[in-house]
């Protein structure tokens, strides 16, 4: 059963199919490898095997508007979505919305409104082939009944609300509402490595692999989600550079030194105007550690506020780097 969880992080490398609306739709090269193995082994409810491909094959087609809608609503709010990895588990949308409840809401909720738009159309097929009026073979008719009854199972699958699935996504942006960035990561995290340990246990009893991998899966995630809730308390802790905004995603810059430059020198990037007071490196572009963008320093939103950048003596209280550039 496909999981199609966007996440943030990059995809590892898969041979690149098409490009639309400015996004990347990449093939695993593991697909290949399991799409050989489940087609030999599907039943033999067709004539021939050319439908058992097809059938395989409209899973992803499905998976794959899917994942369109998160991309698409993701740049809709202003967020990133560049890359969709299609994979033997199913699809992940590469979506990087912008650090807002409502964004990361729309985002999410997308993917599976796809697949109840597709609900009337793909069940309207169905029916239409099943009634007498359309002389259609029984392949047809299978297909068809595949296509209507995968769809169903790819939204209702999706909608469980355990993270990272989109159901536990879909929580997660809800109870940002209410308990704020953090602890809504946190708590739907929790929900998903409960559940998805749970879930391993009776897979595991069970001997289901497939349904193992993707509780792995699940489990990694949710394990991960938590991690990334105690990074953002503690970044949501720092006091923030008020006067700033990130152009991408509008939220201020903590006021800290946790921008680190390749010397190991770590300083507030916006008091040192994006050079390293230790090396002198002066970086051509400054990540928001709230969403990941970059843009050049003066660029930010407020920028004209921020002290000149340094000169030369500025790195005079730091002789050391001086000593050892020589
Ligand atoms: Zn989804
Ligand atoms: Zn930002
Ligand atoms: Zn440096």
């Amino acid at each position: 059963m496909p999981l199609l969880a966007p996440v943030t992080r990059n995809p590892s490398p898969g041979i690149r199919l098409f490009r639309a609306f400015g996004i990347d739709v990449y093939l695993h090269w593991l697909w290949f490898v399991i799409a050989f193995i489940e087609i030999s082994n599907s039943n033999h409810r067709y004539s021939s095997l050319a439908w058992n491909v097809a059938e395989y094959c409209s899973l992803f087609v499905m998976v794959l508007l899917h994942e369109f809608g998160h991309a698409l609503a993701c740049k809709s709010v202003g967020g990133r979505a560049e890359r969709i990895m299609l994979w033997p588990l199913g699809g992940v949308a590469y979506v990087q919305p912008p650090p807002r409840a409502g964004a990361l809401l729309w985002s999410i909720v997308a993917g599976p409104l796809v697949n109840v738009a597709l609900a009337p159309i793909t069940i309207g097929v169905y029916m239409l082939i099943r009634s007498a009026t359309i002389a259609a073979s029984t392949d047809v008719r299978h297909f068809a009944f595949y296509v209507a009854a995968i769809n169903i199972l790819l939204l209702v699958f999706n909608l469980l609300p355990i993270y990272p699935l989109d159901g536990g996504q879909i929580l997660r942006a809800l109870l940002w509402f209410m308990i704020g960035r953090a602890n809504s990561l946190r708590v739907a995290s929790l929900i998903g490595l409960i559940a998805a340990g749970a879930a391993l246990a009776w897979t595991v009893t069970h001997q289901m692999w497939w349904t193992t991998a993707l509780a792995v899966y699940a489990l990694v995630r949710s394990w991960g989600g938590l991690q990334q809730a105690g990074n953002v308390s503690r970044l949501l802790a720092f006091p923030r550079h008020d006067e700033l905004k990130c152009p991408a995603c509008g939220m201020s810059p903590p006021r800290a030194p946790l921008w680190r430059c390749a010397c190991g020198a770590t300083f507030d990037t916006f008091d040192m105007h994006a050079t390293c007071p230790h090396c002198g490196q002066k970086f051509e572009t400054t990540m928001c550690l709230h969403c990941g963008e970059k843009f050049p320093i003066d660029e930010w939103v407020g920028a004209e506020t921020l002290p000149p950048a340094p000169t030369p003596a500025f790195l005079s209280p730091f002789p050391g780097a001086a000593m050892r550039s020589r």
